[in-house]
């Protein structure tokens, strides 16, 4: 995406003095459930109501969405509420429909933008829109087919384009119904700065407690807005009921949240921000320069092994020392999961580099 710049600039045309806010339920279920959200969202921040008219749903058998007849509900909503709406969209015929009935932003879900040729063909029945199109992360923690899934649509001269956090599936379960890996969106926007990024704390978190804690990391994060499941009676909803809140709810959350400012202008902060990055940049080059002098030993450790036939990996001995750095690291306050995820790292280029002095001539 050469000419990426000006991809916010659409965000400009809503006009908004806080973060987008895009709420609707999970699914369009009847014309009275999506006319009664919709009139209790209308004097709140939401800017574009959203309603799932296909629903992609993990076993036949579940409620699979009220089809082409939500379109119409969409309609009606939009001329009583003068709210935008959105819905998604998972193939060319889905597009055609939508279009028609000039639903106001698309989307694409998690199990459409992991797949390149159901994107292509979304991008070729898009081609040229200047409705704003949003492609949900595909549900393996993916960046690189992330961005393909954007670049396919730009490619498609589309213009108004922006992305939606949702977390990413995990064969274990967490907290979260989808793991956020919030380091993936975070490069995503070092990538990209000017692709507008939503957070959608719905689906990352499966559970309504937790909407709020994650759209405050969102904004903290700089995203540009969020993407809230709403329902007039959620515990009744046909789909995803555990994570929806009521409009009433949804309100206290968005005004509840705190915006903060990306720099301030004070001279102390600036000055004291200065000092303690300073003193950062100073850790980190310790941090490397030691990793660099362990390397070395674990070199000489190598020429050691080889001299005696002896193999690279001791397993006993890389338990002992990941259960000792992982209670040390309890004691400087740094979590297991952290300790793990670094020493697995370092043992693993240790490997790299022993093998490589094994398989020397
Ligand atoms: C949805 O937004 O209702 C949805 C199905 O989301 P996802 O594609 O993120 O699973
Ligand atoms: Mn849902």
């Amino acid at each position: 995406m050469e000419n990426s710049k000006n991809l916010k600039t659409w965000l400009n045309d809503y006009h908004l003095d806080h973060p987008m806010v895009i709420a609707g339920p999970c699914s369009a279920e009847t014309e009275a459930q999506m006319l009664d959200a919709a009139f209790q969202l209308k004097d709140s921040n939401t800017s574009i109501f959203r309603a799932g008219i296909w629903k992609p749903r993990t076993r036949p058998g579940n409620f699979e969405g009220v089809g082409a007849i939500g379109l119409k509900w969409l309609q009606t909503v939009k001329c009583e509420t003068g709210l935008q709406t959105a819905t998604e969209v998972a193939n060319a015929n889905h597009v055609e429909l939508a279009l028609e009935h000039d639903v106001d932003v698309l989307w694409i879900g998690a199990r459409t933008s992991v797949n390149p040729f159901m994107v292509q063909e979304l991008a070729n029945a898009l081609a040229g829109t200047d409705k704003p199109i949003l492609v949900k992360n595909p549900v393996n923690p993916d960046l690189a087919l992330w961005l393909g899934a954007v670049e396919r649509l730009h490619k498609a001269n589309i213009h108004k384009l922006g992305v939606i956090h949702r977390g990413f599936s995990t064969y274990d379960k967490s907290n979260y119904r989808n793991k956020p890996e919030w380091q993936i969106p975070i490069e995503l926007q070092n990538q990209f700065p000017d692709l507008p990024l939503f957070v959608d704390p719905s689906h990352i978190g499966g559970r309504r407690d937790l909407i709020l804690e994650l759209c405050q990391k969102a904004l903290d994060l700089n995203y540009d807005g969020m993407m809230i499941e709403t329902h007039p009676t959620p515990e009744k909803a046909w789909s995803d009921a555990e994570q929806q809140v009521t409009p009433e709810r949804l309100k206290e959350i968005t005004g509840s949240l705190i915006v903060r400012d990306q720099t301030a202008e004070g001279e102390v902060f600036n000055n004291t921000l200065e000092k303690y990055r300073t003193q950062i940049d100073s850790f980190d080059d310790q941090l490397l320069q030691v990793i660099g002098q362990r390397m070395s030993i674990v070199e000489e450790i190598g020429f050691l092994k080889k001299s005696q036939n002896v193999a690279v990996l001791q397993n006993s001995r890389w338990h002992d020392i990941l259960k000792k750095m992982v209670d040390q690291g309890e004691k400087e306050n740094l979590s297991a999961e952290f300790v793990t995820k670094i020493f697995q790292a370092i043992h693993q280029e240790s490997i790299n580099h022993q093998e490589r002095i094994m398989n020397q001539q």
